[in-house]
């Protein structure tokens, strides 16, 4: 059998993040992935991922996104591919939205850079965005978008090169759980690891309870959606990134990119499902373009143009929304990162170096105490 310091069940986003990490400071690391990442079936795919650094989710974030932030310049630089793009990201909502006060304590803490403007401002800027009165926004300007295929490419490449040995196609179907050791199991072959890190985003849920940890993970089924959209207006040169907090939804997009149109999801609602069982077709629920487009006609009429393309993709939410990233709390070399919640892509960068660490040294440089699985 062959035998690895670390085996990562789960080589996506913060997966392929962590399995680089490690490799990079000498640690013997197998990457077991039932596809072949960056791929469709996970959460990780669609283009893009906004990066926002003043962060409406909670400021106890803004540390951990910053060194994020640090480590994607970090992976450009050594990889020599562009990942982000400086698009700015407005948050709008309404005047007292919790949301946007959030932004603006987490700017104001961290010394950040943020405009607040009026709606009116807000359309003379860009006028493609109508706000109604009682609405305003924040604009981050150094914030933006990160290329999420390209950053797990990036992540995979570095590894490899470091001595990680990455297996696609294989999919984990057990684990059996030593006191100073992990059997892993997979359709053809079983691996020995001193530690583990289960990364395996919506397939968390059912992995992490043949341990014994039945945690509230959910994973949910989201659509996203590109309309033709006036490039005057809403190309990436010109236009933001956005999240919208409306009073009963939240709405999340991205400007046209060389002639993409405009990418927009729908943050809240959701089905809940089985990943091995999920419909994948865009469109199978009239939600998955109505509400999209009802947003678009109402605040950005410009690019309610006609939908050229649509995805299907998955959150893992949890009950607070708040992640996952923990050790096993009777297994100290098992490490789990879980329960994103549809935020998590911008982190995976910081979030697998916490992992890598939690493994190698038993704790990691950044406070991971909101992030406890022993709070469920
Ligand atoms: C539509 C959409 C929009 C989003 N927008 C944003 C955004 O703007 N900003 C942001 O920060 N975040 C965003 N997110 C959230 C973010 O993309 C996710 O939080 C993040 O990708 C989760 O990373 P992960 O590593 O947990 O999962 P994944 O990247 O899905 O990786 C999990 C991996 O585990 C593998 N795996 C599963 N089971 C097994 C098994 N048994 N054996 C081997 N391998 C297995 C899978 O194949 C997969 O490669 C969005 C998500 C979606 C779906």
């Amino acid at each position: 059998m062959e035998s690895f310091d670390v085996i990562i069940v789960g080589a996506g986003s913060v997966g392929m993040a962590a399995g680089y990490d490690l490799a990079k400071k000498g640690v013997r690391t197998l990457l077991l992935d039932a596809y072949d990442p960056p791929h469709t079936m996970g959460s990780h795919h669609g283009d893009t991922r906004i990066i926002r650094y003043a962060y409406g989710e909670g400021v106890q974030y803004v540390p951990l996104v910053l060194r994020a932030k640090e480590l994607w310049k970090e992976l450009e630089d050594l990889t020599g591919v562009p990942l982000f793009a400086q698009t700015g990201v407005l948050s709008a909502g309404p005047v007292g939205c919790q949301f946007l006060q959030e932004v603006q304590g987490s700017a104001q803490q961290f010394s950040l850079p943020l405009e607040v403007l009026q709606a009116q401002e807000v359309h003379e800027r860009w006028p493609g965005i109508t706000l109604p009165e009682d609405f305003y926004a924040c604009l981050e300007p150094d914030s933006g978008v990160l290329y999420s295929e390209a950053c797990i490419r990036a992540y995979r490449k570095l590894a490899i090169q470091h001595g990680a040995v990455l297996r696609t196609h294989t999919r984990v179907t057990g684990l059996q759980v030593e006191p100073n050791h992990v059997i892993v199991q997979t359709e053809n072959a079983s691996y020995r690891g001193a530690k583990v890190l289960v990364s395996a985003g919506a397939w968390n849920p059912s992995i992490l309870q043949s341990l014994g940890l039945h945690l509230p993970l959910v994973p949910t089924r989201k659509t996203v959606a590109w309309f033709e959209a006036d490039e005057d207006l809403y190309q990436s040169a010109k236009f933001p990134a956005f999240v919208f907090t409306l009073r009963d939804s939240m709405f999340y997009g991205f400007p046209s990119f060389d002639g993409s149109g405009v990418k927009i999801g729908r943050h809240d609602a959701g089905q809940p499902i089985d990943p091995d069982q999920l419909d994948r077709t865009f469109g199978t629920f009239s939600s998955d373009e109505g509400d999209v487009r009802s947003f678009l006609e109402s605040y950005m009429p410009q690019a309610a143009g006609r939908l050229t393309q649509g995805k299907v993709c998955i959150y893992t939410m949890t009950p607070d929304e708040h992640f996952v990233i923990d050790r096993h709390p009777e297994h100290e070399h098992v490490v789990t990162t879980a329960g994103f919640s549809g935020h998590g892509f911008k982190f995976a960068s910081a979030v697998g170096e916490a992992a890598s660490q939690l493994l190698t040294d038993g704790k990691a440089s950044h406070n991971l105490s909101m992030f406890s699985l022993l709070r469920f």
